[in-house]
């Protein structure tokens, strides 16, 4: 393929990222955006291989086939729970293949440059594979958080933000040796870099707490974009470029709307668990005093039945259920009997972002009966029943309550504010950011113990049973109306 014909498709390819991503800042677009992403790398893809630079198939063969096939595999049979791990985890591909990528050039000893171009390809190899080191054993810290393989309590070392700071200014030392000295003698430099940025990945992520992870994620996204691009200067690939820039900065933006959305400062969290001193300080798992009542299908089945408006508050638990699909049959059957049926979405419920989203879409809950948590935090007080289902940090009271909890601050959804609360979850086990939940304990909350999934069938079964008994007499009472009463109902009705 000549090289006209490569920028063309680049071109095309890049349109298709920039599509791909406007269409999944909506649900109701996200699938055609999905689309628009596969076409665009299947021509990325074809129009590389084609290029000139593509000398040998083989090679790119055997690399190619193994990895679509194996990665074909894992996202097919990936749970939605485990989502976030496996993004986590490819982020550390893109970080290490960045660092490969840069290690490779700089042992290649063809290109031709000027003095200067050679200082600045230097400048992106070393940039790159620092991006890429952090990025690597960064992803590979929150893919053993979220696994659970790791604690995910912050891990706070004495002065460590000096040892940051240490570390980083080791590297830039480094840096400079490597851009002063003669070339292939600076690959010490270069591996004493990378050694020292995968402490600091390792070091940054390390220091983050279980209830920051969603931001780190979105974070390590942004850092494998940064990756991408770097691999592309080296490279001198204008789509990696663009690629990696475009994958970069919408991460970046991600993590600074759900740093707002948890009134966390953006800063604090990506130089790792800056400013948690107070928190750490404070057992995370303060015990509540009080009682805790409880409440059974049929009460929950009775309240559903008086109530005018519902609102269903879903969490992490629903996705571990996966009770979506029940949850979109209560809707339906709630809204058939004229109650007004919404949805309340926090912003980080579930493991990654748009978590709750994706599985209510799957379910087909209407779009419309879905809000974020600003679109419907004020309308709980004028709500008769909320029904919570496995969540539990989005609706913490404490995070409004408590200033040392370590949530506080976290905008949450004030589903307590609402008539009654029905809290289902299987025990009073904490969330994932480890905080005890006083809205358990408050008056008006009942809890549901048990899976999810089996409680709601069995409200469902008992309001379809009862929704029948309800037809059968009235078409009962009909049959025995006498011929003149049904005449006159029919003359009134006329
Ligand atoms: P939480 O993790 O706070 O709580 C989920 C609850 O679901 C648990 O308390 C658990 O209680 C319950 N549960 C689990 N399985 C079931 C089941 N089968 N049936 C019923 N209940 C069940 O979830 P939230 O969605 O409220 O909050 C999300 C948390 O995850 C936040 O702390 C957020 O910061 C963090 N996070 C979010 C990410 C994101 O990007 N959105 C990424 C990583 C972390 P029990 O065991 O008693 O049943």
């Amino acid at each position: 393929m000549s090289n006209n014909l490569l920028t063309v498709a680049y071109i095309v390819a890049s349109a298709l990222f920039i599509l791909s991503l406007g269409g999944l800042s909506n649900q109701e677009t996200a699938r055609q955006g999905n689309v628009y992403g596969i076409v665009g790398m299947l021509i990325a893809l074809v129009a590389t291989a084609l290029s000139l630079d593509v000398t040998t198939y083989g090679v790119l063969a055997s690399v190619v086939i193994p990895g679509a096939v194996i990665g074909a595999i894992v996202a097919s049979r990936v749970a939605m729970t485990s989502m976030p791990e496996l993004v986590a985890i490819l982020h550390s591909f893109v970080g290490m293949a960045a660092v490969l990528v840069g290690i490779a050039n700089y042992l290649q000893e063809s290109i031709e440059l000027t003095p200067v171009e050679s200082t600045i390809h230097e400048i992106e190899i070393f940039v790159g594979v620092f991006i890429g080191a952090v990025t690597f054993t960064g992803s590979v810290v929150a893919f053993g958080k979220l696994r659970g393989i790791i604690s995910s309590k912050p891990l706070l070392l004495p002065g460590r933000h000096l040892l940051n700071l240490g570390m980083i200014g080791t590297c830039v030392w480094l840096g400079f040796e490597f851009l002063t000295i003669a070339h292939l003698s600076g690959l010490q430099s270069l591996l004493g870099m990378f050694a020292i940025a995968s402490v600091l990945g390792i070091h940054l992520v390390m220091a983050i707490g279980g209830a920051d992870m969603p931001v780190v994620i979105s974070m390590l996204n942004s850092y494998s974009g940064w990756a991408a691009a770097a691999a592309g200067f080296m490279l001198s690939n204008d789509l990696l470029i663009i690629t990696g820039a475009l994958v970069g900065s919408s991460g970046a933006i991600l993590s600074y709307i759900m740093c707002k959305a948890m009134n966390r400062s953006f800063l604090s969290v990506i130089l790792g668990g800056f400013g948690e001193q107070t928190s750490a300080a404070t057992p995370s798992g303060e015990k509540f005093e009080g009682n805790v009542t409880t409440a059974t299908i049929a009460d929950t089945v009775q309240l559903l039945q008086n109530a005018k408006s519902v609102i269903v508050v879903p969490g992490y638990g629903m996705a571990v259920a996966q009770a979506q699909h029940t949850v979109s049959e209560l809707t339906k059957l709630l809204r058939d009997r004229g109650v007004q049926v919404r949805f309340g979405i926090h912003p980080v419920a579930g493991r990654m972002p748009g978590h709750m989203n994706v599985l209510l879409a799957e379910a087909h809950v209407p779009y419309d009966i879905v809000l974020e948590m600003d679109e419907i935090n004020e309308d709980f007080p004028k709500t008769d029943v909320v029904l919570v289902i496995g969540a539990n940090d989005t609706v913490n009271p404490s995070a409004l309550e408590d200033p040392q909890s370590l949530i506080a601050g976290m905008p949450v959804l004030e589903v307590w504010k609402a008539g009654t609360v029905v809290v289902m979850k299987r025990s009073m086990a904490s969330g994932y950011a480890g905080v005890e939940n006083p809205l358990f304990y408050k008056d008006n909350t009942r809890m549901l113990f048990g899976d999810a999934k089996k409680n709601l069938d069995a409200i469902v079964a008992k309001l379809v049973q009862l929704s029948e008994a309800s037809v059968e007499l009235r078409q009962l009472a009909f049959d025995h109306v006498p011929v003149t009463g049904r005449v006159l109902n029919l003359l009134h009705e006329s």
